[in-house]
């Protein structure tokens, strides 16, 4: 779907809004934070710009963000997981402005991380950019998998398979779905007034997953760390434009 400048307008406001979330939640991200205190803060600045959450109560999710340490990779819900020296934590934020959504999610270290840690956050963050790179009108939208996977892979790592990004609007997850990987087909054509939420999540080791007990957290098969950045992205004339940018 193309979205039209007012849409495109108020989609900049929300992805705003998550930039900001992202900056206090990593200002505030130490040992012996827990998780649900990132949470308190994320929810501090959706407030304060009188913006909605898209994840709260969103099939039953009971917060504001996703935090997700060390082998969890994604959907982590905030609780009293307290933070030490070594973790990384991925924290994934999202807001609503006048019904339009924005997505995006950063991983950091906790204090002092090993070489193999920073250097999986390095590799994923290069890897979002890589994909983002792609996005221009007239390329197809799997070539953004295509990159994404082509970075992650050189460097040694798994690229999950089965949890993707998405084209985002007045929904949090449109279609189609953004791979992280080459689906085999170069998919849609690009055109300008799309918006997509690119988000690979990388791990360390094997790319395979399985899920907790409580029906969310998402975590390696083999125990390895893993990584995941987002943005939320529109196809302009002038190239792609990133709207959970601070
Ligand atoms: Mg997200
Ligand atoms: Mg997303």
């Amino acid at each position: 779907m193309r979205r039209n400048a007012d849409e495109l307008n108020k989609m900049r406001r929300a992805g705003k809004v998550v930039a900001e979330m992202h900056e206090k939640t990593r200002e505030a991200i130490r040992p012996g934070v827990t998780t649900m205190d990132l949470n308190k803060i994320a929810a501090d600045v959706i407030e304060r710009r009188g913006a909605r959450s898209n994840f709260l109560n969103y099939h039953g999710f009971p917060a504001v963000i996703c935090t997700s340490p060390n082998d969890m990779i994604v959907h982590g819900i905030p609780g009293d997981y307290v933070l030490v020296e070594g973790d990384i934590i991925s924290v994934d934020c999202g807001a609503i402005i006048e019904g339009y959504h924005g997505d995006a999610a950063y991983t950091a270290g906790v204090g002092t991380i090993t070489a193999a840690a920073a250097r999986l956050i390095e590799v994923t963050e290069r890897s979002l950019w890589a994909g983002i790179d792609q996005m221009t009108k007239g390329n197809r939208l799997n070539e953004i998998g295509r990159a994404v996977q082509q970075v992650a892979e050189a460097a040694g790592y798994g690229v999950v398979r089965e949890y993707v990004g998405h084209a985002i609007g007045t929904a949090m997850h449109e279609s189609p779905q953004v791979t992280n990987y080459w689906p085999g087909k170069p998919g849609p054509t690009l055109k300008e007034g799309m918006v997509f939420a690119v988000e690979p999540m990388i791990n360390i080791g094997s790319p395979s997953t399985y899920q907790l007990d409580d029906g969310w957290s998402v975590m390696t098969a083999d125990g390895s760390l893993s990584a995941h950045f987002e943005h939320t992205i529109a196809i302009t004339d002038n190239g792609p434009e990133v709207f959970t940018l601070a």
